[in-house]
């Protein structure tokens, strides 16, 4: 009966181990370290309660009582050994052989437990050791570990089943070689335990069974919960991967998605393989929205877009990548005159009047097409499809083209602003404006995120929406960002030497990323303003940073080093992976702005933010909504969960200047407090 309620306990007391050790390779952190300890927990009480159990079914003929110490220290060298070991083989890198080095370091440690409990019994006459039991313990110990060990990794069972199976293996082991410690104590004629009289067998066996057996009960519920919530969280991250991924209005592919397909199919195809890309616009969308209305527009995107989708069929995929442009990609293997076929049948598709409200609303289209193969990239195949869409358009529309070196034309305009990018540096045309981070809960400023800004001398405020861009394809990018790195550290200086504190975000673009010395470069820049690394976030969009997971893991891994925050922007617009989400070092997510925008509307975009939260959450990520205008998405935003926020609502970008009177005089467009730190300490500070 005893033994049966020993081998129970050890046997839940090994199956809950496993089960929180599971999550200590796929945490990191303090999260891993407490899942350890908790397992730890679960598989040294479940030592101690075997012992105590098994020794409460009166092996020894006396009466028996616990010293004290040594019971204590078997019981931590329980607990302390079973970290160890749970340790060494849920090392996601472990091998084999380190398991096994796992499960007999384990075994040694549980003999040892077992040997020291006995020996709190002080029993008189000195009882001997048969050597050969204990022998025969660790071996029969081992050998079962080692094969649960073996059991744990069997693919072919579903992991609850292995769990149990080698739950069920270790626990009767522990069990058989508890007795194979009492079998090798050999007591003399008329031995007696010096300790009865205090810490009774029985008392301590009844505490273990049912200590031990209520802890596992606590613990092998807070699995189950982090099992529910780890699955509501992976369903959350589906939703805002698929949300990143479908056009609200059509319920089709956006064009993140389209780009995406078409990357995929081509590093799918083969070599000499061609596919087509057709760049759709609709010709007169914009007057029927300006005389039919906003709603009368929706209406007749998606009729358009249910048409498309309907005539191309499974021959390929359809997208909506702007307001009324479209993209289908057509593969594997299409030629010039499939595609101008499948071309044709879309104009007259779409050519067939719309009926809405009863009225019919005549519509037509033109298409670019180009045909490309494996080695073209996916955003020259885009570009030059649009290209011809757009030669078609002034062609008369209701046309289709296929692309031709000499469409790229409009490339005038970019020269001209190309050729002034060039000097905007030397001329001191650029800016940072600087836009203030709230705290959610507060209300309180806590930062600020510098902004640049072009003054142009003809063309006026020159947005970086258009201009990083340019320079990114011109390589001018790493000058301007330069600029942008010591800019921001020279004004947060200042503001320091005024008595501000400030902390300030910059963005750092994809050709920044790829610089070798960027680290380098930002660690220079604050050591030449003497400005503290925690002070200075940077931020990276998503979709740059899972561009080239590696790399920017690796640069990631430099910036950390150097003290910096990092900040993902524009969440929520990229496929970020948990996986690779949670290896990053950084800070902070900052959710997209048009998530934001549809809050108030949208049940799909609060469940996304929702998601987002949670997520970051889940990773120890703090959550920054940008792009807040109104109180009530702030409202939204506040009870979701966000950390802070930052939006027109709150302020606009404005100059340093302007933002360094609000902060010490109060002058600002709105009421509201700068966080005290910000004002602490003003001393210079070193970087080291
Ligand atoms: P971002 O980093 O996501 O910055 C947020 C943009 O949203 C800014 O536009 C900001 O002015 C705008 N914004 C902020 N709050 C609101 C709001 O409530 N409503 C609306 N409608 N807009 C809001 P901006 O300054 O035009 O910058 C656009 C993007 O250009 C930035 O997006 C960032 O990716 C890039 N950028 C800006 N400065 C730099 C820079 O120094 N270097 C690089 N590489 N990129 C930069
Ligand atoms: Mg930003
Ligand atoms: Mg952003």
């Amino acid at each position: 009966m005893l033994d049966t309620a020993a081998a129970l306990l050890a046997i839940f007391a090994v199956f809950v181990a496993l089960d929180l050790a599971r999550r200590v390779g796929r945490t990191r952190g303090r999260a891993s370290a407490l899942w350890l300890a908790g397992a730890a927990l679960a598989l040294g009480s479940g030592v101690s309660a075997v012992h105590f159990v098994t020794l409460a079914g009166d092996p020894l003929p006396f009466p028996l009582g616990y010293g004290g110490w040594l019971t204590a220290l078997a019981g931590g060298l329980g607990i302390v050994a079973s970290a160890l070991a749970l340790r060494l083989a849920y090392d996601p890198r472990a091998g084999r052989g380190q398991a096994l080095a796992a499960g007999l370091l384990w075994s040694l440690a549980c003999i040892a437990a077992f040997g020291l409990y006995l020996t709190d019994l002080r029993i008189a006459p000195a009882p001997a050791w048969r050597a050969p039991w204990l022998a025969a313990g660790v071996a029969g110990l081992a050998a079962a570990v080692c094969a649960a060990v073996w059991i744990t990794r069997l693919a072919r069972f579903s992991s609850i089943v292995r769990r149990g199976l080698a739950a069920a293996l270790a626990g009767l082991a522990l069990l058989g070689a508890q007795h194979a410690v009492t079998l090798a104590l050999h007591v003399p004629l008329g031995g007696v335990s010096l300790n009865h009289g205090s810490a009774s067998a029985e008392t301590l066996a009844v505490l273990a069974a049912f200590g031990g057996a209520a802890l596992l009960v606590v613990l092998q519920l807070l699995s189950l919960m982090e099992a529910r919530m780890r699955a509501e969280l992976q369903a959350a991250i589906a939703r805002v991967e698929e949300a990143a991924r479908t056009d609200t209005l059509t319920r089709l592919p956006n064009r993140i998605a389209a780009d995406h397909r078409l990357d995929a199919a081509q590093r799918a195809g083969r070599e000499k393989q061609t596919m087509a890309v057709l760049f759709l616009g609709l010709d007169n969308f914009k007057p029927v929205n300006d005389s039919f209305g906003r709603q009368v527009g929706d209406m007749l995107l998606q009729q358009q877009a249910e048409r498309l989708r309907d005539a191309v069929g499974a021959r390929g995929e359809v997208a909506r990548v702007g307001g009324d442009e479209f993209v289908i990609l057509l593969w594997p293997d299409v030629d010039r005159d499939r595609a101008a076929a499948l071309a044709q049948q879309l104009l007259e598709v779409v050519a067939e009047p719309c009926e809405i409200e009863g009225r019919p609303v005549p519509t037509s289209c033109s298409i670019g097409i180009v045909l490309c193969t494996r080695n073209d990239t996916t955003s020259n195949a885009m570009m030059h499809a649009e290209a011809a869409a757009r030669y078609a358009k002034r062609a008369g529309g209701a046309t289709f083209a296929f692309f031709e070196p000499s469409m790229l034309g409009d490339a005038r305009d970019q020269v001209e602003l190309l050729r002034d990018l060039r000097e905007a540096a030397a001329r001191r045309q650029f800016e940072l404006v600087y836009q203030p981070k709230v705290h959610a809960p507060s209300g309180e400023i806590t930062g600020a995120e510098a902004l640049l800004r072009w003054h142009h001398p003809r063309r006026g405020v020159v947005s970086p929406a258009v201009f990083v861009p340019i320079a990114e394809r011109h390589g001018l990018i790493g000058v301007i960002g330069q600029w942008v790195i010591d800019e921001a550290c020279r004004q947060a200086r200042e503001w320091r030497d005024q008595g501000l504190r400030m902390r300030v975000a910059i963005n750092l673009s994809v050709h920044q990323l790829r610089q070798p010395d960027l680290a380098e470069r930002i660690a220079a820049a604050l050591d030449k303003h003497q400005i503290n690394p925690q002070l200075l976030t940077c931020e990276i969009t998503e979709s740059v940073a899972m561009e080239d997971a590696e790399g920017t893991m690796r640069i990631f891994e430099k910036l950390a080093a150097v003290g910096v925050n990092i900040s993902i922007d524009d969440f929520g617009t990229g496929y970020s992976s948990l996986a690779y989400l949670r290896k990053l070092p950084a800070g902070e997510l900052k959710i997209d702005r048009s998530f934001v925008l549809d809050l108030e509307s949208s049940a799909d975009a609060r469940a996304v933010v929702d998601a987002v939260v949670k997520l970051a959450q889940a990773l120890g990520l703090k959550v920054v909504a940008e792009g807040v205008e109104t109180d009530a998405q702030g409202q939204i935003l506040r009870s979701l969960g966000c950390d802070q926020l930052q939006g027109f609502l709150f302020a606009k970008p404005m100059s340093a200047k302007a933002l360094a009177l609000w902060a010490m005089n109060d002058v600002g467009p709105r009421a509201m407090d700068f966080r005290a730190s910000l004002f602490q300490e003003t001393r210079p500070q070193s970087v080291h």
